[in-house]
């Protein structure tokens, strides 16, 4: 038996169970449509392998052009699995054109009297088109891959692009027909071979990446408003604190919604949860791109932000608290409006223990709450009994 027979027979037997091994986990969770792409993948390229073994004794070699239809759509499903796993629709419609592209030429070239050469000829065509596909649509449509992935992927499809180019010229076409038992085809199947495992490699390691990235975004945000819990807001100080040198400064404030339990009672608590929402979207028009902004309680929130000085600080928070006051929301015909109280507490340097930070916050809150509400209060260490003043406390008080 010839050996690239051999090759195919166990590739093609491989691609099928993986494909029967990856459909339970597309029936547990439907909504995973890179996980369909592989599997469609897989099938068609075990197909594919299958239909090559017979094709040398079709001759019409019609056999020879499904075969290598189907081959040429297992590179396109692949690449468009890999693709769709930061959730882009676009691969469904490339893999149409590839397909379409290939076979076209396959039936093109058949009617020229080209003969198998013409199926072989179109699988590179359609693999380059492939490779140039995907490196186009990663180094243009993708913007939330992250960097790591872009490069070693962008390097993968311009592999395959010039893998296509080199069997394109490796087969001579005029003068002999591509014969499954050349050295030329081993080449060409040990390269199809590495090629297909590097995307499924990735599409491993992607899929892991973004499910570890989806967990940490459910453990880490707060599900009404969209912004960070808690732990959330306590995990980004801490990295923003690792990042930081000795001479920064930032600023913690923490806000309290002023007299929300009537906000309930009077317009019911559905309205409340919307009323959250809203306080949200006013202050997010306040801050940075990269302040650190969450939920950390029922109608209660923070922000960690790095400032240049207090005064900064002191800016920051009067604009959430003017802006909070200055706008009114429409619910049920009916205008609602809110204020908000605010406590500061300023940090230098890394940040060692955050939960003085964020008591220290409160304490300024809670007396910003006794003042009259609506109001910011900065923590003020020398006029805070109980407070455990710290030579930073009071420098940064003066
Ligand atoms: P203060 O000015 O002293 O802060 O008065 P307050 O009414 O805002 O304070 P209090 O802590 O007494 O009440 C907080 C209220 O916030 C009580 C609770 O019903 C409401 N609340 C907490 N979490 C939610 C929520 O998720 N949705 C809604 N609608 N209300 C909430
Ligand atoms: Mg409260
Ligand atoms: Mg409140």
């Amino acid at each position: 038996m010839p050996y690239n027979l051999t090759a195919i027979i166990a590739w093609s037997a491989d691609s099928l169970l993986l494909a029967a091994f990856l459909f339970p986990l597309w029936m547990r969770n439907r909504t995973r449509f890179y996980v369909l792409y592989w599997i469609f993948a897989l099938v068609a390229q075990g197909l594919g392998l299958a239909l090559l073994m017979v094709a040398g004794s079709d001759p019409l070699r019609l056999v020879g052009l499904l075969a290598f239809t189907f081959l040429i759509s297992a590179r396109a499903l692949a690449t468009a699995g890999l693709l769709s796993l930061y959730g882009e629709d676009r691969p469904a419609a490339f893999t149409m054109v590839i397909v379409a592209l290939s076979v076209g030429v396959g039936v093109l070239s058949r009617l020229a009297g080209v003969g198998s050469a013409a199926n072989v000829a179109g699988f590179y065509i359609g693999s380059f088109a492939v490779a140039v596909y995907g490196f186009y649509f990663l180094s243009t449509r993708m913007p939330s891959i992250k960097l790591r992935f872009r490069r070693p992927l962008l390097t993968l499809f311009f592999t395959e692009a010039l893998v296509a180019v080199a069997f394109l010229g490796a087969y001579n076409f005029q003068t002999s027909p591509p014969s499954l038992d050349s050295a030329t085809t081993s080449l060409a199947m040990i390269s199809g071979f590495l090629l297909f495992s590097a995307k499924g490699f990735f599409a491993v390691w992607l899929t892991v990446e973004r499910l570890e990235s989806d967990l940490r975004d459910l453990a880490f945000s707060d599900p009404l408003t969209n912004v960070l819990n808690r732990r959330g807001v306590i995990d980004e100080i801490e990295k923003m604190s690792h990042r930081s040198a000795k001479t920064d400064q930032f600023a913690y404030f923490s806000l309290d919604l002023d007299d929300f339990k009537g906000i309930n009672d009077i317009h019911g608590h559905s309205v409340g949860d919307r009323a959250l929402v809203n306080f949200t979207n006013v202050v997010r028009q306040c801050l940075r791109e990269k302040d650190i902004f969450g939920r950390t309680g029922g109608e209660e929130f923070a922000i960690f932000t790095r400032v240049p000085d207090r005064r900064t600080a002191a800016q920051i928070a009067e604009r959430i608290r003017s802006s909070l006051e200055a706008t009114s929301f429409r619910e049920n015909d009916r205008i609602l409006k809110m204020t908000v109280s605010i406590g500061v507490t300023m940090m230098r340097g890394r940040i060692g223990d955050i939960e003085t930070m964020l008591t220290e916050a409160d304490r300024a809150l809670y007396k910003a709450k006794g003042d009259g509400r609506n109001r910011i209060v900065f923590y003020d260490a020398t006029q805070s009994a109980e407070a455990g003043s710290t030579d930073r406390d009071i420098a940064l008080a003066m």
